[in-house]
């Protein structure tokens, strides 16, 4: 079996590199003709020797995620689906906005986290995503794109691991995928720029920060822990103590000096001054009673779907709500809703698509909600 070069961060390639006697510099032309100019052909790499080329033709190869589908949104936002194997499939969505591209981006197949409110974690667990798998997403998005605007400019400065999957459950994939679009050979992102979100694997928060700081988004869903526990099962064993403790020691590494808290609004849940007020005191405790947590809030419309039993609150309470957190001193956004004519949800699609019509049936009856208020 040849190896994926889309498998390798920049120290990786250098290690493959190096077992066919090659130097360092070599690894970063390689690296820099896959990621910067999107090159999946050995014979397209000009500056690299012939006799190399055709050493790589027999041993490695770059290969992306096949697209099953792709929905492009009056509003510009674009969504594919890609084929994974064994029946699976992931999302990927592109949200333009006037100053940034933002691509949001899948981490696994399934989620074993099986929050209440997300159909993935309704679906289960299918399997991780490789680092090629992660990162082909921004290659294939990247390079598809500057080809349809005709440009050679980058199209993506902004990358959030908000599509299906928990990405700190799939550490060891992550972490050189990250690597690889921050490295100036490769995409070159701002480390404020690419943000990982996660539900709180609070051991996982630790080592992201040691390894490869980057932007950080907590879901937390709710004040409590007896509420938490319930709409996000992973609470059990990193309850909010815990998880609260683990966004302060990782804003000392943070590339940001806050951490955003992803929020999604359930009607007569989660959604009454009263948890408005319990998050004010989780995050901005009394004298004696704990460290304030720096952050920002990004209350997200829940999309409903129905297995969940679950609705969406309604407008004005999520606007009374944001007016709580904001009156305290807390930044508070409201996300919003796009692309809703194509019909697509970050985060939203199912793991198992043995039956592919259904699963684009499934796609179609969801909406996109676009990650606008995500910190740039
Ligand atoms: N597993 C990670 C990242 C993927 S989920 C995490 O949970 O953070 C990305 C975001 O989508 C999360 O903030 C999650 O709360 C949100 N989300 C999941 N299901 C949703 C739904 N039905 N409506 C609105 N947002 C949802
Ligand atoms: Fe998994 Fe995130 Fe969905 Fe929870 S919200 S089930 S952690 S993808």
């Amino acid at each position: 079996m040849t190896a994926n070069l889309l498998d390798f961060d920049l120290d990786g390639l250098a290690v493959f590199c190096e077992r066919l006697g090659e130097k360092r510099f070599r690894a970063t032309q390689l690296f820099r003709w896959i990621h910067q100019k999107g090159a999946q052909d050995f014979d397209q790499m000009s500056d690299l020797a012939k006799s190399l080329r055709e050493k790589l033709k027999t041993c490695a190869h770059v290969q992306p995620l096949t697209p099953i589908s792709r929905h492009d949104s009056a509003d510009g936002t674009i969504k594919w689906l890609f084929d994974v194997g064994d029946g699976n499939a992931v999302e990927t969505v592109f949200i333009p906005e006037d100053d940034r591209g933002t691509l949001c981006v899948s981490s696994q197949a399934g989620c074993a986290v099986g929050c209440r409110f997300c159909s993935t974690g309704h679906q289960g667990f299918s399997r991780n995503l490789t680092t090629g798998e992660i990162l082909s997403q921004l290659w294939f998005a990247e390079h598809t794109l500057r080809q349809q605007f005709n440009t050679t400019e980058r199209v993506i400065s902004n990358v959030v691991m908000m599509g299906m999957g928990e990405p700190l459950q799939n550490y060891s994939a992550l972490v050189p995928a990250l690597r690889a679009m921050l490295d100036d050979h490769g995409y070159g992102l701002s480390r404020r720029r690419v943000t990982v979100s996660t539900s709180g694997v609070v051991p996982m928060m630790d080592r992201l920060g040691d390894d490869c700081p980057v932007a950080l988004a907590v879901s937390l869903h709710a004040p409590t822990d007896a509420l938490r526990d319930n709409l996000v099962p992973l609470n059990r064993k990193y309850p909010l103590h815990e998880l609260m403790d683990a966004c302060r020691r990782y804003l000392a590494h943070a590339p940001r000096d806050f951490i955003t808290f992803e929020y999604c609004m359930l009607a007569g849940v989660n959604d009454q001054p009263e948890h408005a007020q319990a998050l004010i005191d989780l995050v901005k405790p009394k004298r004696g009673q704990g460290e304030t947590v720096p952050c920002k809030f990004n209350l997200i419309p829940f999309n409903p779907f129905p297995a969940s039993g679950l609705t969406r609150s309604d407008n004005a309470t999520v606007k009374a709500f944001a007016a709580q957190l904001t009156e305290a001193g807390i930044v508070t956004t409201i996300r919003k809703t796009r692309g809703d004519d194509i019909d697509a949800a970050c985060g939203q699609l199912a793991g198992d698509v043995k039956d592919r019509t259904r699963v684009d049936e499934r796609i179609a009856k969801q909406r996109v909600i676009a990650l606008t208020q995500v910190p740039q």
